[in-house]
């Protein structure tokens, strides 16, 4: 059975289906006014990893993951009255205009992703393309009296109206103090100071601003992926994924809308993925501790040497990644794509199923990709499977790993380097035997024999082998 830890229900539970053999899932997505940094990618893998491991147990999976391109402001994360645009604020500082900005980040989010072997999403709606979906939503909410609209030309969502609010993190309204993420200050125009913008009237702003039934303005931040997940998932969604800081406020606040619209539970499981740290910091700009992933090539790393590095820890586990973690992860890849290729040279022979059963467990259980990567090692040193078994069920753990390990097969294979000293006293033999100075051919052959180096003599001269570093 295919677990996953619910945020929600606190536990492990059975991966289900709304729909028979579909699995739908909702990622939300990259706000596109920067490049994504190592740890945003470690969020994106987490969903990469449940599609893997559902298509393994043969489910139909579709993956809807947004493109926020306006109305996640600045400050977001401690006020949803005020802030700047994320993206009008990058285009600013970039001399660039919104759009550009927003076009040229989302390709190198595309890029980044099928650099981390991540297949992209069946469905990447853009926040700024789908603004109708999300007035029509806005005003259902109104019409069934979840959401209200204010005289600046806003429309909030009424808290109270949704009973279950504070499931998912735990932020139960009877608990939130006011103005606790506004320094203090309640906004007059809300009815009860936890109610939030689901869009904000603006009579400054001229950019990315859109004409409604209530004023000119700009979506809120939480709005986007309730209006998008519905249109094109449904209203039962299998599993909505996202790192843990989007628990609280942004997935508790669109769960609340989902479900008003709805009228009931519209996603079954919320997994979320852990922070990562880099070098025991928190990756930030403002303290400059950002790593990406096009940081590696030019290290001489393997863009997937990251994705080695994450699976070497479970997605629940907060992780501290380092430059010395990463080259260890590119020695290991290598040194697998290698042994993969090696192994392919032998004759053929079925897979291990047991290995294989037992990688596929370990996904299974809640993705713990570190025991699969120890049963993966378990059987590289194991002696009692031929490499022909080895070779073809690395290659099939791979469609989970998703590490590339068949790409060196086919090769050619590097011509062993001569050990020190070889090549001189190779030299000095042929000179020897075309002085006919046989005591001297003699004493070199034995000194290239000590350092393994293996000469016979041939019509054509002489001829050498190297033997292999054990
Ligand atoms: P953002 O572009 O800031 O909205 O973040 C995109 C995704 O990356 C979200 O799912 C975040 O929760 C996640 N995220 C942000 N910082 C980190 C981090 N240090 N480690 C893991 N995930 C992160
Ligand atoms: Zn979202």
């Amino acid at each position: 059975m295919f677990r996953l830890y619910d945020t929600r229900s606190r536990q492990p539970e059975p991966v289900g289906q709304a729909h028979r053999g579909e699995l739908r899932m909702y990622d939300c997505g990259p706000t596109v006014y920067r490049y994504a940094h190592v740890g945003n990618l470690r969020s994106y893998l987490l969903s990469d990893l449940i599609r893997r491991a559902a298509e393994r147990r043969k489910l139909q999976v579709t993956v809807c993951q947004n493109i926020t391109d306006v109305g996640h402001l600045t400050d977001d994360s401690q006020s949803d009255a005020t802030g700047e645009d994320k993206m009008l604020a990058q285009a600013r500082t970039e001399d660039r205009t919104a759009l550009e900005i927003a076009r040229y980040y989302e390709d190198a989010f595309r890029a980044d992703l099928a650099g981390m072997n991540i297949r992209p999403a069946d469905y990447s709606p853009r926040a700024s393309e789908s603004i109708e979906l999300m007035i029509d939503m806005i005003a259902e909410l109104i019409d069934t009296g979840h959401a209200y609209a204010t005289a600046d030309g806003s429309v909030l969502f009424d808290a109270r109206s949704f009973a279950g609010y504070g499931e998912l993190s735990g932020n139960r309204l009877g608990d939130l103090q006011p103005g606790h993420r506004t320094g203090g200050s309640v906004d007059s125009s809300k009815r009860f100071h936890a109610d939030w913008a689901l869009w904000k009237g603006t009579s400054e702003r001229t950019e990315l601003t859109w004409q409604t039934p209530w004023g000119t303005g700009f979506p809120g931040w939480h709005t986007e992926c309730s209006a998008m997940s519905l249109h094109h998932l449904g209203e039962h969604i299998d599993i909505h994924t996202g790192g843990i800081d989007l628990r609280f406020p942004h997935h508790e606040n669109e769960r609340a809308q989902s479900n008003s619209v709805a009228g009931h539970e519209v996603v079954r499981q919320w997994v979320h993925g852990e922070h990562l740290l880099f070098e025991g910091r928190k990756m930030s700009k403002s303290t400059g501790n950002v790593v990406l992933l096009s940081d590696l090539p030019g290290r001489g790393l393997d863009p997937l040497a990251l994705r080695l590095a994450f699976l070497e820890h479970r997605y629940r586990q907060q992780m501290n990644l380092s430059w010395d973690t990463l080259e260890a992860a590119d020695k290991t890849l290598r040194r697998w794509r290698e042994r993969v290729a090696d192994w392919a040279r032998s004759p053929s022979a079925a897979m291990s199923s047991r290995y294989a059963d037992a990688v596929a467990a370990a996904f299974d259980d809640d993705l713990d990709t570190p025991a699969g990567l120890r049963t993966l090692r378990a059987l590289e040193r194991d002696e009692a499977v031929s490499p022909g078994a080895k070779f073809e069920t690395f290659a099939h753990l791979d469609r989970l790993f998703g590490l590339d390990l068949a790409r060196d097969i086919g090769k050619p294979v590097a011509a062993p380097e001569l050990p020190d000293g070889a090549a001189d006293r190779l030299e000095a033999r042929a000179k020897a035997r075309a002085a006919s100075d046989w005591p001297a051919a003699d004493r070199l052959r034995d000194e290239l024999a000590a350092i393994g180096v293996t000469v016979t003599d041939t019509p054509q001269g002489q001829a050498w082998t190297i033997r292999a570093a054990r």
